[in-house]
């Protein structure tokens, strides 16, 4: 490894790319491919792979120095910092781990697996910059730095200033490298981002405030253990789903000046006008994370504001409870022990509960849209144990998913003492 020598120090927020570009103006460096190496320690092809996280292993100790802690520079200097927060925590860290380790390839992977929804484009095209954090960047540190903030594609204003952003640093081709410069040394025009279409309004920059929050770790009540009992609980406070999310729908488009449906289509959320009511019945996967933060705003709003860092998770305005058993055979310990590995494994908590019915896989998948092979790919990574527990404990039909899955092993087990 090869120390990269005297570099400014880039604060919070700031991206890895800034680096790049600062590096090639104090050494002189030849090139910009030359640049990348020196900071990656590698060739970057995919430039919006590095905007993700992925090679910060070597990024960060070349930057910040040996002793840097890797998992901090992919918080506060990518993107991973922005999506990870509504990740399990066995999630975060498994994609952690490989962006480290420059294997950008599955940050995708992190959002599979529901058939109709759209993975949500996670990066902007081209670089964006605010006038006044050029502005404040420059009195503060001498020069404009790339902000991580900015490159989220459902906003359209600087979540610290609110000023429109402008579209800035393109790409000469599609999947190409950006131009090698900092904020504000480009032409530029006002970004022409689907949020633009927005109206101004107290929702949208409650909104533009959270991901600030979410970003600097602080909205730990968006992360799925936590969002569980959230949702639990809001359904607990108005009695029923339905008259939760009409209560939520209202205050989003009361706050919003537009009906849900332009929200949804404006920010990328998938489940249109819907997503409210896909929320509190927990078939949303973690990582969408623009979904629940437009509803973190209306419950802001509602004053059963869900958990921050800053006040224990119990004491929120909300009151949360345990997750209490639930209307299955299934032993507490069994039901507990089946949640969390439907958590790890990224699926929506509806899933869980679905799974302790005696349903067939096309019942799972029609009730929660998810897709049933990628379904069926899940079944087959849990315990034999706990699927043979689970099958003691109630009773199922032949064509459940349970007793199919416990088939397909037994046969697969003949098989093999057979050869
Ligand atoms: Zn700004």
């Amino acid at each position: 490894m090869t120390a990269i020598g005297y570099m400014p120090l880039l604060k919070a927020g700031a991206t890895l790319y800034s680096a790049v570009v600062i590096h090639s103006r104090m050494f002189q460096s030849s090139s910009f491919t030359s640049s990348l190496h020196a900071i990656y320690g590698q060739d970057i092809k995919n430039h919006a792979m590095s905007l993700l996280g992925s090679g910060v292993g070597e990024a960060a100790k070349r930057i910040f120095g040996p002793t840097a802690s890797q998992r901090q520079v992919l918080e506060q200097h990518t993107l991973f910092g922005a999506y990870s927060r509504a990740m399990a925590p066995q999630v975060a860290s498994t994609l952690a781990g490989q962006l480290i380790a420059g294997n950008g390839g599955k940050f995708r992977s992190a959002f599979r697996g529901h058939r109709g929804r759209q993975i949500p484009r996670l990066a902007t095209t081209c670089m964006r910059s605010c006038e006044k954090c050029i502005a404040e960047d420059i009195s503060l540190q001498g020069f404009a730095s790339w902000h991580v903030l900015h490159l989220l594609p459902s906003i359209g204003h600087c979540p610290y200033h609110g000023e429109p952003l402008r579209d800035e640093a393109k790409r000469e081709r599609a999947g190409g490298l950006l131009p090698l410069s900092l904020p504000g040394e480009r032409p530029s025009t006002v970004t022409s981002i689907e949020a633009m279409n927005l109206p101004v309004s107290d929702g949208y920059a409650a909104y533009l405030r959270l991901w600030i929050e979410a970003f600097e770790g602080n909205l730990t009540g968006i992360a799925p253990d936590l969002w569980m009992l959230v949702m639990d609980a809001v359904v607990r406070r108005f009695g029923t789903i339905a008259h939760a999310s009409e209560k939520i729908s209202g205050t989003i488009q009361k706050s919003w000046g537009v009906p849900l449906v332009e929200v949804a289509s404006a920010l990328g959320i998938a489940d249109g006008p819907l997503f409210v009511q896909a929320e509190l019945e927990q078939r949303v996967q973690a990582s969408y994370v623009a979904s629940r933060l437009v509803i973190c705003g209306a419950l802001d709003e509602l004053k059963i504001s869900p958990p921050r860092c800053d006040s224990s998770p119990w004491h929120s305005p909300l009151e949360l409870a345990p997750v209490a058993p639930f209307g299955s055979w299934l032993t507490p310990q069994t039901q507990a022990e089946l949640r969390r590995l439907v958590i790890d494994a990224n699926f929506p908590p509806a899933l869980f509960r679905t799974m302790t019915e005696d349903l067939d896989i096309h019942e799972v998948d029609e009730r929660l849209h998810l897709n049933h092979l990628v379904l069926g790919k899940f079944f087959q990574t849990l315990p034999d144990e706990l699927l043979d527990r689970m099958s003691k404990e109630q009773s199922w039909d032949r064509s459940s998913w349970l007793k199919k899955e416990i088939r397909r092993r037994e046969v697969a087990w003949s098989l093999s003492e057979r050869q």
